[in-house]
Parts: structure tokens; sequence; C-alpha cells
């Protein structure tokens, strides 16, 4: 039987997974919908023919909902995590965990308090086929151990207001949960640089671009180019450089063209086309693990981890300086 999935939130990759559940995935149907305002709630629905609920609260409290997919604003995560929880229901909770490291903290107690995982994040990056292939090399040992790590996280302009730490919040995290999962290490101290300022901002409420250095326990030293007003298109570059070769992740591979005395490969524009089939995999092989009934992908400690390795980056912007990046003790429901 499919597990039959309430959705919160009716927003943009609310829809998105709705589309992505209803059309592409087998094994899990959407059963409901609750969102903040019933009309997009109802829109949403009406794409995979599911009932829409009054509140949260009413969606958590149906009886014929096996797990929720929380897509609401960032701010609302954890109440509606930690309510899911109490309601015996499997969480995917889109990124952040919650908005601050204690936040991610209390969930990472409720759900040890349970005694087995409960809860995924949507850290997408984990399952798209270039880093997989990545991860895949470095965990071959072929190459040595790896040393160190450059990135680069560009977008063509943010939309709205774009503050100096969403480049950390909002941008950067993806780097910081994908970063530590390529390599199996944890982060010991980070630190940010802001190189000469570009001319595409103002530079009034966002320093851009930013070079964020971040260094794991065993010493691999990760350099990330966050520059969010590059303006020519949205450039996600991962090289690891191990002992004994270079690994690379490979472009997404769009048309070749020759034309106009040029020979060029079109970028994307956005996260949405670029990461498109890690979307699609990441909501799959959630619903495989429910099934055998055990989760494998992203967890509320690697939300925590995350959110705990942001605020240090956040520290670093400030004060210039090297923060270290102090975790505390993993519950043993995370430890493999
Ligand atoms: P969005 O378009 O603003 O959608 C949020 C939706 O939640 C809206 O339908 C909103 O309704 C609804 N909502 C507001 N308050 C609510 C509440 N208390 N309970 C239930 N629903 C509520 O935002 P989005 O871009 O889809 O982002 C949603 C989340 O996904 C964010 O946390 C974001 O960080 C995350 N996200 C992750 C990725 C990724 O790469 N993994 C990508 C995009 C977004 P109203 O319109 O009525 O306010």
């Amino acid at each position: 039987m499919g597990i039959r999935i309430g959705m919160i939130g009716a927003g943009q990759i609310g829809e998105d997974h709705v589309r992505r559940v209803t059309e592409k995935i087998s094994g899990a149907e959407i059963a409901a919908v609750a969102s903040r305002r019933r009309e997009p709630a109802e829109k949403v629905a009406a794409i995979c023919g599911a009932r829409v609920e009054n509140s949260v609260d009413d969606l958590l409290a149906a009886k014929d909902i096996d797990a929720v997919i929380i897509a609401s604003p960032s701010e609302r995560h954890e109440e509606q995590v930690l309510a899911a929880l109490q309601a015996g229901k499997q969480v995917f909770c889109e990124k952040p965990l919650a908005v601050t490291a204690e936040g991610c903290r209390r969930i990472v107690e409720a759900e040890a308090r349970i005694g087995r995982r409960m809860i995924q994040v949507g850290f997408m990056r984990r399952y798209d086929q270039g880093y997989r292939q990545l991860r895949k090399a470095i965990e071959s040992k072929e190459f040595g151990v790896p040393l160190m790590v450059h990135c680069a996280h560009r977008n063509i302009a943010p939309h709205g207001t774009f503050t100096t730490d969403m480049s950390v919040t909002q941008t950067a995290i993806h780097e910081i949960d994908v970063t530590r999962w390529l390599l199996d290490d944890d982060y010991a101290s980070v630190q940010v640089i802001f190189p000469r300022q570009t001319s595409n901002t103002d530079g009034t409420v966002l320093r851009d671009p930013q070079m964020m250095i971040l260094q794991t326990k065993s010493g691999v030293c990760i350099n990330l180019e966050v520059y969010v007003n590059c303006r020519f298109g949205y450039d996600i570059q991962c090289e690891v450089v191990c002992e004994n070769g270079v690994l690379r992740m490979p472009e997404p591979s769009n048309l070749l063209i020759r034309a106009d005395a040029k020979r060029y490969t079109a970028l994307e524009t956005d996260w949405v086309l670029r990461f498109v089939e890690a979307y699609d995999v990441e909501l799959q092989e959630w619903v495989e693990d429910m099934h055998a009934g055990i989760l494998r992908g992203p967890s509320a400690w690697d939300g925590y981890v995350a959110a705990v390795t942001a605020d240090a980056l956040m520290a670093a912007q400030q004060s210039g300086a090297v923060q270290p990046v102090i975790l505390g003790d993993c519950p043993a429901i995370y430890l493999k």
C-alpha cells in the first residue's frame, strides 16, 4: 500500500513536491494539503485530487496520514516538526530543519527520545548524480585521501532583499551539508574573507562575494566562493583534490552549440532546473526507505550540524576570525 502523505505549505516547493509525488515517483500519494490560506491549498490539492484540511493541526490529527512533507516558511518548521513527531507521523522537512541551532537541537532531542529516526531533512544535493559520483570516488580511496575541496556557488541575482548572513543561511547551507557528507567528516572551524566587492550590488545590506573557508576535523580545507550577483548563470562547482588525483563534479550535460563563430553550452539560470532530478530521487528514496522501515537520508542531526556551522560562519563574518564549530554529543540513533 502506498504511503499517504500530508503536504504542509502550498507555496513554490510545496507545489513542486506535490507534482513530484503525484506524477514522478511511486509508492506514495498526497492525501491531504494544509496551508496558511485555503485558496493556494485548494489549487495544489487539485493537482492530485487530495482533500484540503482547515489547519495543520487537523492534518496532523488525521488517522489516514502516515507522513508529512513540511514546505512551509522556515520559521514554522520547528513547531510543525515537533507537532508531527507528537502525532506519530514520519517527517520530510524542507531545509532548514529550524531557523536556530537551539531549535534544531530541540528536534534532535525529541526524536532521540522516540528512539528511532522519523525525520529527513531536504538537503537534496546528496541525491544529485554528480555529487554521488564524487562521493563514490572518494570512498573508493583509489586516489588517496582528500586534502582540499574547491567549491563555488554562484547565482545570477537574489530575489528580494538579500543580506550578508543569507549568503550563509540560504546559499552556503547546501555546501555546508553536501561537503560534510562527501568527506564523511565534521567541521572543526570556519572563517570568512571578503574579497574585492562587486559593483553588481550597492553593498549596503549584502557583502558580495564572500570566500568561506571550512576546515574539517581530519584537516581537509574547503574553500567556498559564494557570489550571489554573478549575473551570468546559476553555477555550482565542486572539485576535490586527493593525494593522487583531482575529482571534479561533472557539469550538467547541456547541448554544445557551435554558432556565430562561438562554441558554447547554456548554463542553468536557477536551482530548480539544475537540481530537478535530485529532488525526484530524494523523494523517491525517502518513500522507499519508509517502506523499508529505515531512513538513510539527511537526518535531524545533519540539520542541526548545518545550523551550528552556519552560526559559526555568521560569527566569522562579523569577527573576521577563525571560529570553532562546537557540536556537543551526538545521540546514539544518529551514529552509524
Ligand atoms: P513559499 O513559496 O513562500 O511557500 C510557503 C507556503 O507555506 C505558502 O503556501 C504559505 O502560505 C504557507 N504557509 C505560511 N505559513 C504557514 C503555516 N503556518 N502553516 C502551513 N503553511 C504555511 O516558500 P517556498 O519557496 O516554497 O519555501 C518553503 C520552504 O522550503 C522554506 O523553508 C525554504 O527554505 C525551503 N526550500 C528548500 C529548497 C531546497 O533547495 N531544498 C528550495 C526552496 C525552498 P501563504 O502564501 O498563505 O503565506
